[in-house]
């Protein structure tokens, strides 16, 4: 194991809730270190963007409809193991099959609609980092 970082993401629905305080405070519980934290309103162009792995799948206009509807909030984050870390503690993707205590049981609402985001792999952490926090290395 080895210090990674992972990209969260509190989504529109968090966020619409007031609950960004929640999944704040369970990041900084799990020992992670905000590199780089910020809210933002996502334009389609870059939902589309940053999902394009997913484009042309069924969910895929839902997903970035979803996701440019409001605010979300952008979090850079280092921790040992963090991208395991974060997706354990944020929970299976479809809110009904994720674990107790898991932030996408407590929050989520559905599988399009499943309050964070993380990064998949250690590459993808440290290429979504900088896609929306060009630099954060340097923090
Ligand atoms: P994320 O990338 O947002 O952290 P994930 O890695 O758990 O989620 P992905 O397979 O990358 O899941 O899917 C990206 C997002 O697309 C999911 O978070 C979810 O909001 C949406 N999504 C995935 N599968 C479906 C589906 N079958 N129906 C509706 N939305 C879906
Ligand atoms: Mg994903």
């Amino acid at each position: 194991m080895s210090v990674q970082r992972t990209l969260a993401i509190i989504k529109p629905d968090v966020v619409e809730k007031r609950q960004q305080g929640v999944v704040l405070q369970r990041i900084l519980d799990e020992g992670f270190r905000v590199l780089a934290m910020r809210q933002a309103r996502l334009s389609r162009q870059a939902v589309e963007g940053f999902y394009a792995v997913h484009r042309g799948k069924p969910f895929f206009d839902e997903l970035c409809d979803f996701m440019s509807r409001g605010p979300v909030v952008l979090l850079a984050l280092e921790r040992e193991n963090a991208v395991a870390h974060w997706r354990a503690v944020i929970g299976a993707t479809n809110p009904a099959n994720a674990e107790p205590g898991t932030i996408r049981k407590e929050l989520g609402s559905s599988v399009g609609e499943n309050a964070v985001h993380g990064s998949d792999s250690e590459e993808n952490g440290a290429r979504e980092c900088d896609y929306f926090f060009a630099g954060v290395d340097q923090a």
